[in-house]
């Protein structure tokens, strides 16, 4: 198991069933450290590990059969360069309450300047001044991606009585709101949440173009896939005051940063810096799935998905390796594709 941190080895240790034995490790995979590899059947990656072709080439010579993903989200996975070499499962949906709550609690403190107050009343700072807020009650929340997370989402923004707006690429009769084209939801949003997993087709799907057309003080809220904002384009959005707020959870260039101690080294990108000095952007660092909850079923649904692979069953969580999930596929109808 690799990028290991002591709160997945609570739970993984706690669920381990009685034949299995796991290595862990606290690098991330890549390239450098594939050589780990050796001998083992199965190797639980997650979401900033590089499971890149010469990976992948590396770990299918070293007899490895199963890349267990601890993740919903695989886009850092070459599916292609996996298939008839090693089979990929994933954990498609582990908790999709613990993000969409994060991303809720983001709106919150970035609408009511809780992370303001909490650092001044500390200073015995009392003061409201900058501190003016606005209601959720009535505004429109534009949501791209309306699968669990989304719909989770949904439910917490019409708790508030938001009027909510969706855009999906493969829109659901079992969701109960507004599916609009991206360019009217942009236009239309007062915030703007990306619950869609980050694919070849909707890279930078918030850049300058799609910035330019949203409501001025739009606040954009992402704890999806960094890859989905140009954060140079956001960063120049704040500037022109066109973006009143972001909340972000996941940054293109955060496999590097993102679950390591940082602090007491320069930090080497400009764009981050800069965003993480702006009085309205909020980062957390990929924080959304840690719930008690999340992890539990984490930790069980990786050891359900070993088994099965083992046992030969035919799983839904396995990654399908030609239609990667489009109407006709092959996993939906419990065949395998591989
Ligand atoms: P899901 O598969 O249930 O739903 C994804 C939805 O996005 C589907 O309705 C799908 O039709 C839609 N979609 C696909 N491509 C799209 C596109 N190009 N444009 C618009 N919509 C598109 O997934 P989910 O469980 O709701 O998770 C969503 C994403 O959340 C994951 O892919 C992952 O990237 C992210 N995630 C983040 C964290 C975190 O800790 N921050 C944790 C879990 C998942």
């Amino acid at each position: 198991m690799f990028d290991t941190k002591s709160y997945d080895r609570k739970y993984f240790d706690r669920l381990m069933p009685e034949n299995v034995t796991i290595k862990y490790f606290t690098p991330k995979l890549d390239e450098t450290t594939y050589p780990l590899c050796n001998g083992f059947d199965v190797v639980a990656a997650f979401v900033n590990d590089d499971l890149n072709k010469t990976v992948i080439d590396g770990l299918y010579n070293f007899g490895v059969k199963l890349i267990a993903m601890r993740s919903a989200g695989f886009n850092n996975v070459d599916v292609k360069a996996c298939y008839k070499k090693i089979h990929v499962m994933r954990v498609p949906s582990y908790s999709p309450e613990a993000v969409a709550e994060h991303t809720a609690a983001l709106l919150l403190t970035s609408a009511r300047r809780i992370h303001k107050a909490y650092n001044r009343t500390r200073d015995f700072n009392f003061s409201l001044s900058g501190l003016e807020g606005f209601n959720l009650n009535g505004k429109t929340v534009g949501v791209i991606g309306t699968g669990r997370i989304g719909r989770a989402f949904i439910d917490i923004m019409k708790g508030f009585k938001c009027k909510v707006i969706a855009y999906d690429k493969f829109p659901s009769k079992e969701v109960d709101c507004e599916y609009v084209e991206l360019n009217d939801l942009f236009k239309k949003s007062d915030i703007i949440s990306l619950h869609c997993p980050l694919t070849d087709d909707n890279f930078h799907m918030i850049d300058r173009k799609g910035i330019s057309q949203m409501k001025k003080g739009v606040i954009i809220l992402n704890t999806s896939r960094g890859a989905l904002i140009d954060a140079e384009d956001l960063l120049d959005g704040i500037k022109k005051r066109i973006v009143g707020a972001a909340c972000l959870d996941v940054y293109e260039e955060e496999s590097d940063l993102f679950f390591e101690d940082k602090s007491g080294h320069i930090l080497g990108d400009d764009v981050l810096a800069r965003l993480l000095s702006m009085p309205n952007v909020i980062i957390t660092s990929h924080q959304a799935f840690l719930t008690d909850e999340a992890l539990y079923e984490i930790a069980r649904c990786t050891y359900k998905n070993i088994a099965d692979f083992f046992d030969g069953k035919n799983s839904d969580n396995e990654v399908c390796y030609r239609c990667e999930k489009v109407e006709d596929c092959k996993i939906k109808k419990r065949e395998n594709c591989f």
